[in-house]
């Protein structure tokens, strides 16, 4: 991309340098003004969705939510570029939308612009001269819309591992990162070495390593607010090849969830071969209703609805006992004390030992509110899906109105219960809890 395109501020111009982009910038995106409120826009399209404006609920897995104003497909990295820069230069409203599983969005829908990411295709580099590439390693690059399982069986397939205890997730590849996606043990970050990233901020396209995107449990900087669209996922897998030839097959990473090692009959730390990891979790996955299925209403969802509350040690003890509890800082850390001359009440204390942390069970403390299986507010479509405690699901018909009003009674019995207050895992659009 020439400098002079790539350079530009969104926020300060809406003039497109690019030659290219000055072409598109009168058709693209159309300008709200000109569309009377009740007839709704046609789709902006050039990845083969042409026709009437889709409903948030057929763009999300929840299948709620209201009409967009405009919606933009790119298929090409060049088009998502354009699309992007061209957005942000008319200072409309934007957001950016892969699979639509873990985004809830009203039913007013979203007045602004709606960037759908189909972008597709995947480059490997293996070890060479001129890579940094070690021997048994290979690098991916992933374009953003590239569909995450899809790259899991791939790899899986290939025998490279790393990603597949990450097998059923739904979604995007470009939206892993965002809330460093994570099941059965294994995280993205464990195999994640860079983003390409058109920032919002300046317009600019420049690579981000993982270590500077703070991933942590199901967050990011990009989830925090670093606004801007992921285009490529750099990631590094383990090639399992030369020692297939040796030991017959491919094998995973060390398994590291107890569950998942149980219906191997296995031990935690054991190894088994790629291809049976990835359809154990797939059965676990499909017990919860974890894996999208069009014949099973259980999984119109965002998969966990809340994240595992992290609380203090201090906090922890409060819980009952049979409440799970994983510690997630060094347990050898001491005890916080802070001398009463430290101490001014509120605030924390600078240089003051680290609070050591605990990570809780939402699943667990929902259900130890008096909320099952199943569990729905009279006359409501949405619900507690009938085979995991953590994901509410649309059995048919629901508004985003219902499914937020189930959350907050969630959220409302386990806070008076337990005095935790669970946080959403979706990007909630519109809505608030
Ligand atoms: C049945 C089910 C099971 C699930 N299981 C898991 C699980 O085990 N572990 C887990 O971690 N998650 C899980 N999820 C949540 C979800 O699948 C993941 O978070 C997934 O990464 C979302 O991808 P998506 O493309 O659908 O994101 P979307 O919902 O489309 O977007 C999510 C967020 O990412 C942003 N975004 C999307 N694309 C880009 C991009 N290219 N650049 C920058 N930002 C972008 C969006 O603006 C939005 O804020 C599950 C969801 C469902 C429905």
């Amino acid at each position: 991309m020439p400098a002079s395109c790539a350079s530009i501020s969104p926020r300060r111009s809406t003039r497109q340098p690019c030659s290219a982009r000055r072409r598109r910038a009168s058709a693209w995106p159309p300008r709200r003004s000109a569309r009377p409120d009740s007839v709704p826009d046609s789709v902006p399209d050039s990845g083969g969705l042409a026709g009437p404006l889709p409903r948030f609920a057929d763009l999300t897995t929840m299948r709620v939510g209201g009409l967009p104003a405009r919606l933009l497909s790119p298929a090409t990295e060049q088009e998502l570029v354009d699309a992007a820069l061209t957005t942000w230069g008319s200072g409309d409203e934007w957001m950016l939308l892969g699979g639509g599983s873990n985004t809830v969005v009203s039913d007013d829908g979203f007045d602004g612009t709606v960037i759908r990411v189909l972008t597709r295709g995947v480059t490997v580099l293996e070890p060479g001269v001129g890579n940094a590439v070690a021997a048994d390693r290979v690098r991916l690059r992933v374009q953003a819309g590239e569909s995450w399982d899809d790259l899991v069986a791939h790899t899986v397939a290939r025998g490279w591992s790393g990603l597949e205890a990450l097998s059923g997730i739904p979604g995007s590849t470009g939206a892993a990162p965002v809330q460093n996606i994570g099941a059965y043990g294994q995280e993205l970050s464990d195999s994640l070495v860079a983003i390409d990233f058109l920032d919002y901020e300046t317009g600019i396209r420049h690579r981000i390593e993982a270590a500077e995107l703070e991933l942590g449990y199901r967050t990011s900087a990009l989830k925090q607010g670093r606004r801007g669209l992921v285009l490529v996922v750099e990631l590094e897998l383990h090639d399992t090849q030369a020692e297939a030839s040796v030991l017959g097959s491919a094998l995973s990473q060390p398994v590291a969830y107890p569950q998942l090692a149980g219906a191997l009959g296995v031990q935690v730390g054991d190894r088994v071969p790629l291809g049976v990891l990835r359809a154990s979790v797939l059965a676990l996955r499909g017990a919860k209703g974890m894996v999208l299925d069009a014949g099973d209403p259980d999984t119109n969802s965002a998969g966990s609805f809340f994240t595992n509350p992290i609380v203090s040690l201090a906090f922890s003890r409060t819980m009952p006992d049979a409440a799970p509890r994983w510690p997630l800082s060094d347990p050898e850390l001491p005890d916080r004390v802070i001398p009463l001359d430290e101490y001014y009440g509120v605030g924390p204390i600078e240089d003051a030992t680290p609070v050591r942390l605990v990570k809780l069970s939402a699943a667990w403390l929902i259900e130890n509110s008096g909320i099952s299986r199943g569990f729905r507010l009279p006359g409501s479509r949405a619900a507690i899906s009938s085979k995991h405690t953590l994901a509410l699901t649309n059995t048919g018909g629901a508004t985003a109105d219902e499914i937020g009003q189930l959350a907050r009674f969630v959220q409302g019995r386990v806070q008076s219960e337990f005095g935790v207050i669970l946080q959403p895992e979706p990007m909630l659009v519109g809505l608030s809890l």
